[in-house]
């Protein structure tokens, strides 16, 4: 078996795993307030199935993972599993996105389990704006497992803020002046068209401005080269001079970055899919329960390979497509 190639000749090196559709929080972009009907435990892979898809796509050049969600940290056994695939070889990456609610008490464990990297959402500074996003009255919590991850050693912490017109544009240089005090990294994203399209339309803030509005206000930062690794879009990424902490912005939405897409997503209930804004997927749950070999595997990865669509066609897309709740798959 070769390696993850796409027809387009695109290297496949990065799954994002979802390890639960459940949420503590109502993020307003991301599912409705009521919360979804979720998927029922024993529809969920195991860590052992998903060890075992992952451990397959290593042999075949995976080279990163990230832990995502629903919000992961609200799954038990996620430090157990942290620590066995740190031990899969050829994985040489390992990341977790969370919203920090547990972190205060999980950072110390999630380190010295093997992760090291670790993205948090944290869309406003301000505990107020905070719950009106989240609908969780819950800055607190969240800000503590901020400065427990920082102490306990992860490095970079990557803070992840999407930016919503009219609810927390207005604290851009909030965010930017906090990277003078802290070794973070500040990345703002592009309103993605999920979960809510209304809101979508009302809120939705495209970036092209933004960079020359900060430095409008406190003169050029520098350009800080080859640290969108994540190929999660464009970035631009800057520092001011002498900050300790970078600021990026990622151009989710108004620029097309197919063409260099090195990653699929595993969703929590065992389908991979090849695109955010495809419905297509193939499904590895049934046939790993039925007993299926690793060569098996293989062929359904391939299946993924095959499938992965050329562009993600958002601007051609009717609406009711766009929808896909970002939580089933995790971002
Ligand atoms: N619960 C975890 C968290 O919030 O960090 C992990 C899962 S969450 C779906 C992963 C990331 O997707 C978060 O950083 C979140 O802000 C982002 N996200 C969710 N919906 C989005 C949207 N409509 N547009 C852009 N980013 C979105
Ligand atoms: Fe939960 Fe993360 Fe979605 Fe917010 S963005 S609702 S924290 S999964």
């Amino acid at each position: 078996m070769g390696s993850l190639v796409d027809p387009y000749n695109r290297s496949i090196t990065y799954m994002r795993v979802s390890i639960t559709d459940r949420c503590n929080l109502r993020c307003v972009y991301c599912m409705p307030e009521e919360g979804l009907n979720w998927t029922p435990s024993d529809e969920l892979l195991s860590y052992d199935e998903l060890i075992r898809i992952i451990s397959v796509a290593a042999k075949r050049g995976l080279k990163k993972v990230r832990i995502t969600g629903g919000e992961p940290l609200v799954r038990k056994g996620v430090v157990g599993f942290v620590e066995r695939l740190n031990q899969i070889e050829g994985l040489d990456e390992l990341a977790l996105t969370t919203n920090a609610v547990f972190l205060k008490d999980m950072a110390s464990d999630l380190y010295k389990a093997g992760l090291k990297r670790i993205n948090i959402s944290l869309d406003s500074l301000d505990p107020k704006t905070f719950s009106e996003v989240v609908r969780r009255d819950i800055f607190p919590m969240v800000w503590e497992g901020i400065e427990e991850a920082e102490r306990v050693g992860f490095e970079p912490i990557k803070i992840n803020v999407v930016l919503q017109q009219g609810v927390n544009d207005h604290e851009v240089m909030d965010f930017v002046d906090l990277t003078r005090r802290k070794p973070y990294h500040i990345r703002f994203i592009e309103y993605m068209p999920c979960a809510n399209w209304d809101t979508w339309v009302k809120t939705y803030k495209p970036f092209q401005t933004v960079v020359d509005e900060v430095e409008k206000k406190i003169g050029k930062m520098e350009p800080v080269s080859g640290s969108n690794e994540n190929n999660s879009g464009p970035a631009e990424n800057f520092r001011i001079p002498g900050a300790p902490g970078v600021v990026g912005f990622i151009h989710a939405v108004s620029h097309d970055f197919c063409d260099t897409c090195n990653r699929v997503r595993l969703s929590a209930d065992g389908d991979i899919r090849p695109c955010l804004f495809s419905e297509i997927a193939v499904n590895f749950r049934e046939a790993i329960r039925n007993g299926c070999s690793d060569e098996e595997i293989d062929g359904l990865l391939d299946q993924v390979l095959y499938v992965k669509p050329l562009y993600h066609e958002l601007d051609v897309m009717p609406k009711e497509k766009k929808l896909t709740n970002m939580i089933s798959i995790g971002g």
